[in-house]
C-alpha cells in the first residue's frame, strides 16, 4: 500500500503518513493534499510517496484529495526547506507551508485570476554606465554559475543599474531574477523603476502589504514561470521559480532579512545557499555592507565589486561636520551652528531633513515630586509620550492609556516629558520658524503604503521645507531639493550594550547622510555628538565605510564576536522569571552539552528587555569556534531540551545566527 509522507503547518520535527490511493506515485510529491487530522482536516504537502510505512497500517488513516490545480513543488524548493529546517532548526512542515501563499493551504479552492498581463510601453533609453559600473556588470555572468559578489557602492553610485543590466541579460536568455529587498513599501520607486525598465516583462511583487489574493496570484506567476522578475521582501526567497538565473539581494545589511519570530531564517544568508544549490550567481548591494558580507569578501569567498563613486559625478558626497555639542548650548537639543544651518536653506529655498531616530514627543514622562516614571505596566519599559494625540504609549508591546494631567501617585499637577523624540522637535522647530512648512515621517505619521506614496508626493511637490524624520527618511530615497541633513541622538547607539549598535549606526548614518545632496546641489551634514573623537565619525567624515568595518572586524575578532564565533541562543518566557532561568539551567546541564566539547555555553540571564508583554524573558547563549562543531550540536541539543518538563505557560525557541540580544 502506497504512503504519502506529508508535511503539515505544526511545530513538530517530523512528517506524517497517510495511505494513498493503489494509484499514487512519486509523481505525486510536491503536490498538496488534504488529510485528516485530529477531528479536522488540514491542507498538507506531500514531500515523499513511499512503499509503507513504519506506523502500524491500522493506525494510518486514508489521504483525502490531491490538489492537482498547480504543478508539484520541484526538487529545489524542497532541498532549500530542507537547509533551512535544518540549519535554523525548524520543523520541515512549518517551513514548507510558511513559503506557501495562504490561499493554497485553505481547504476551499481559491477562486482565481490569472496574473496581470504588463501594460504595452516603450522601453527607455538607457543612462551612460560609469567606468565601474561597467566593470562590475562585466564581472557578473549572467546566465552563468554559483559564484557570489558583493556589490559596495557609496549612496547614489548607481548600484541599482548595474541590477537592472544583469537582470536584462537574464531576460535575454530567458531566465527568472529573484530581486530581494528589504522593505517594498518604504521603496516604491524601486518597483517602478524596474517595471519602467521592463514594460513587456511581468513582475510579481510579494509582499506582506499585498492582499492575499494578489500575493497568491504573483506567487503562482513566479512559480509557472510566468512573471520574469519576482520582486519580494525576505519571504520572496522560498518562492519556486523554474527559471531562476540570478539573485539580488539589495541592502543586504538589512536587519529586516532577517525573521525575528516564528521561523527565524535569513533571507540573505539563504539567498546564498539558494544560489549555489541553483547554481547560479547572486549579488549582494549595499554602501555599507553587513560585516559579515564584508568579512567573506576580504577572504576571497565573495567577489568584491565597488563602486567609489556617485553616478551623477556632479553630485558630490555630503561634507560631513561633527558638531562637539560639549562646547555648545543647545536649545531643544539642538546647536546653534545647526539652527543656522536650516535658515540658510530655508533663504535658499532648499530642504533640510532633522534626522532622529525616536518617535513620539518624548521618551518618558515622570513627577519631579514622588519619583513617578510612566512604566509600561507590561514590559520592562517605559511608556512613551505621544502629545500629538493625548496618549502614552509602549513601542514594545503596543499598550497604551490616556496621558494623565496630574501624576497618578501623588496628585502633582506639574509632570514633565523628559528627553526628546519626534514630536518634539518638530513643534519646538515650527516655533523657531514660524513660516516654515515641516514635514513629520516616522512610523506615526506614515501607517500605511499609502499614506507613504502620499508623503512622498508632497515632498517631491516642494510641500516641505524642514523634514523631521526616523530611519523611515534614509532608505534609498532621492530628494533633489535636499541639502542639509542634521542628525540629533546618535550617541546612544556609540556606548550601547550590544556590540552590534556601532555598525547599524554607521548604515543608519551612512544612509541618511546619502540623501543629501544628490542631484546638483552639493549637501551637507551635520551630526551633533558628545564624543567627536569617536573613530566611527572620523570614519563617517571621510565616506570611509572600508576603515570603519575593518576596525570593527578586528575588535571582533579579539573579542571572539561573530563573524569570528557562531552563535546560537536559546530563550525562554515564562510568567516568572525563575521559571524561565530554571528552564534554561536544565537546558545548559543535559548531558549533550558535556558531549559537544566545541561548543561554550554561556550562563542563563535575563534578556535586556527581560519582561515584554506580561511575560519574563531569559536566554543562554550557545558558541562555538566553529560552524560544523555548533551545526552538530543543536540537533542533539534542541531533541534534548524537548524532552524538559516544563510549567504550562513556559514558551521556548532557539535562534540560530541571533542579530539581537
Ligand atoms: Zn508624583
Ligand atoms: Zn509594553
Amino acid at each position: 500500500m502506497p504512503v504519502f509522507r506529508v508535511a503539515l503547518d505544526l511545530p513538530l520535527h517530523r512528517l506524517f503518513d497517510y495511505l494513498a490511493p493503489e494509484t499514487a506515485s512519486r509523481d505525486d510529491a510536491g503536490l498538496r493534499v488534504r488529510v485528516p487530522f485530529g477531528r479536522g482536516e488540514r491542507v498538507g504537502v506531500i514531500v515523499d510517496v513511499v512503499a509503507g510505512s513504519d506506523w502500524p497500517p491500522e493506525q494510518l488513516k486514508p489521504a483525502g484529495e490531491v490538489l492537482r490545480d498547480l504543478p508539484p513543488l520541484p526538487p529545489d524548493f524542497f532541498a532549500l526547506c530542507e537547509f533551512a529546517s535544518a540549519y535554523y532548526q525548524a520543523p520541515l512542515g512549518e517551513v514548507i507551508l510558511q513559503a506557501l501563499p495562504a490561499g493554497l493551504k485553505r481547504r476551499d479552492s481559491p477562486k482565481r485570476r490569472a496574473a496581470r498581463p504588463p501594460p504595452p510601453g516603450e522601453p527607455p533609453r538607457l543612462p551612460e554606465l560609469t567606468a565601474e559600473q561597467a566593470a562590475a556588470v562585466a564581472a557578473i555572468d549572467v546566465p552563468g554559475a554559483f559564484a557570489a559578489s558583493l556589490l559596495h557602492g557609496v549612496t547614489g553610485s548607481g548600484k541599482t543599474e548595474v541590477y537592472l543590466r544583469l537582470i536584462e541579460r537574464g531576460l535575454a536568455t530567458g531566465r527568472q531574477t529573484l530581486l530581494l529587498t528589504p522593505e517594498i513599501n518604504l521603496t516604491p520607486q524601486l518597483e517602478a523603476r524596474v517595471r519602467a525598465r521592463f514594460p513587456q516583462c511581468t513582475v510579481a511583487a510579494l509582499h506582506s502589504e499585498l492582499a492575499e489574493a494578489a500575493r497568491e496570484r504573483n506567487w503562482r506567476a513566479a512559480f509557472t514561470g510566468e512573471a520574469d522578475i519576482v520582486l519580494g521582501t525576505r519571504l520572496a526567497i522560498f518562492t519556486p521559480l523554474p527559471r531562476l538565473g540570478l539573485i539580488v539581494v539589495d541592502e543586504e545589511h538589512d536587519p529586516s532579512f532577517k525573521q525575528q519570530d516564528g521561523i527565524r531564517y535569513s533571507a540573505r544568508d539563504l539567498a546564498i545557499v539558494r544560489a549555489h544549490q541553483a547554481g547560479v550567481p547572486v549579488i549582494l548591494g549595499s554602501a555599507t555592507p553587513a560585516l559579515e558580507s564584508w568579512a567573506n569578501a576580504a577572504s576571497g569567498r565573495y567577489r568584491l565589486l565597488q563602486l567609489t563613486e556617485r553616478a551623477n559625478r556632479q553630485a558630490a558626497l555630503p561634507a560631513i561636520r561633527i558638531l562637539d555639542t560639549r562646547r555648545l548650548p543647545l536649545r531643544e537639543g539642538i546647536a546653534a551652528p545647526l539652527l543656522a544651518a536650516i535658515s540658510e536653506r530655508l533663504a535658499r529655498r532648499e530642504q533640510s531633513l532633522v534626522f532622529l531616530n525616536r518617535r513620539g514627543y518624548a521618551p518618558v514622562l515622570a513627577c519631579p515630586a514622588c519619583g513617578w516614571v510612566s512604566h509600561c505596566r507590561r514590559c520592562a519599559a517605559n511608556l512613551v509620550l505621544h502629545l500629538a494625540d493625548q496618549r502614552l504609549r509602549c513601542h514594545h508591546c503596543g499598550f497604551e492609556q490616556r496621558v494623565a494631567k496630574t501624576c497618578p501617585t501623588c496628585g502633582n499637577q506639574d509632570i514633565h516629558a523628559y528627553g526628546r523624540g519626534t514630536q518634539r522637535v518638530e513643534e519646538w522647530l515650527q516655533d523657531e520658524f514660524p513660516a516654515a512648512r515641516i514635514l513629520r515621517v516616522d512610523r506615526d505619521a506614515v501607517k500605511s503604503r499609502k499614506q507613504w506614496e502620499t508623503m512622498l508626493d508632497r515632498i517631491h511637490g516642494g510641500e516641505a521645507e524642514i523634514l523631521v524624520g526616523t530611519q523611515m527618511l534614509a532608505k534609498g530615497h532621492d530628494f533633489p531639493l535636499l541639502t542639509l541633513v542634521g542628525v540629533l541622538g546618535a550617541d546612544a547607539a556609540l556606548h550601547a550594550a550590544d556590540w552590534r549598535a556601532p555598525e547599524r549606526l554607521f548604515a543608519q548614518l551612512m544612509q541618511v547622510a546619502g540623501r543629501a545632496g544628490r542631484a546638483e546641489l552639493k549637501g551637507e551634514v551635520i551630526i551633533q555628538t558628545q564624543f567627536p573623537d569617536h573613530p566611527l565619525f572620523a570614519a563617517l567624515a571621510a565616506h570611509d565605510y572600508a576603515a570603519f568595518a575593518d576596525s570593527q572586524l578586528r575588535e571582533r575578532q579579539q573579542a571572539g564576536f561573530p563573524p569570528y564565533a557562531f552563535q546560537a541562543i536559546l530563550r525562554a518566557e515564562a510568567p516568572q522569571m525563575t521559571d524561565a532561568i530554571t528552564f534554561l539551567q536544565a537546558a545548559a546541564a543535559l548531558p549533550e552539552v558535556a558531549r559537544h566539547g566545541a561548543v561554550q555555553l554561556y550562563d542563563p540571564v535575563p534578556m535586556r528587555l527581560a519582561r515584554l508583554a506580561n511575560l519574563e524573558r531569559g536566554q543562554l547563549l550557545a558558541e562555538s569556534a566553529s560552524r560544523p562543531a555548533l551545526q552538530t550540536f543543536l540537533p542533539a541539543w534542541r531533541a534534548a531540551i524537548e524532552s524538559i518538563k516544563t510549567p504550562a505557560k513556559l514558551r521556548w525557541h532557539l535562534e540560530v545566527d541571533p542579530l539581537e540580544f
